[in-house]
């Protein structure tokens, strides 16, 4: 190593020449919007063929579990098997769940909260899409206060029990659009 370099980038001094312009600098985000982009990066491990979701459950600014869209642990997912019974069978969107190799972002987090035995009453949902109402129903159980989510989901019946269930629901509000 280059003794000058190495003294060049340990000197505090020097660092405090170049310090980032309040211009440059990107806002610094919200709780809500850095849990919401933890949802997304964690979606992006999804093996779903058709939709990537993520799911993290979080309690006092803590990560409790993350999940996405996929296969069980250890089980062929759609996208090692290049297919999906969902697409096969031209499945619509929101029918026919069972038709999926996959278990839903939202039900993987929950799953994953049990496996390491994380008590998780009292936490928020953050998903990148609205559960639906297999989802919903296991996560008013799991006792889930509150749900942020990015992408509505048209299913009235989740919409109906997650309302009675007074868990809040929050449409998330991307500062960038
Ligand atoms: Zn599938
Ligand atoms: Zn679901």
């Amino acid at each position: 190593m280059d003794p000058a370099r190495t003294t060049r980038y340990s000197n505090a001094e020097n660092l405090t020449m170049f310090p980032l312009s309040e211009a440059l600098r990107p806002p610094r985000p919200s709780w809500d919007e850095y849990f919401m982009e933890m949802a997304e990066v964690v979606s992006k491990r999804s093996t779903c063929l058709r939709r990537q979701v993520g799911a993290v459950i979080v309690k006092d600014k803590h990560i409790l579990a993350t999940g996405y869209n996929g296969a069980p642990r250890g089980i062929d997912n759609c996208l090692e098997l290049s297919t999906c019974l969902r697409q096969e069978l031209k499945v619509p969107s929101g029918e026919r769940q069972e038709f999926c190799r996959g278990s839903h972002a939202e039900q993987n987090a929950l799953t994953q909260a049990a496996y390491h035995g994380v008590k998780i009453s009292g936490a928020t949902l953050y998903c990148t899409h609205m559960p639906c109402i297999t989802c919903a129903k296991m996560i008013i159980n799991a006792g889930i206060v509150r749900i942020v989510f990015q992408n509505f989901y048209p299913d009235d019946l989740a919409v109906q029990m997650l309302n009675e269930s007074r868990i809040e629901l929050v449409l998330f509000a991307d500062r960038k659009m």
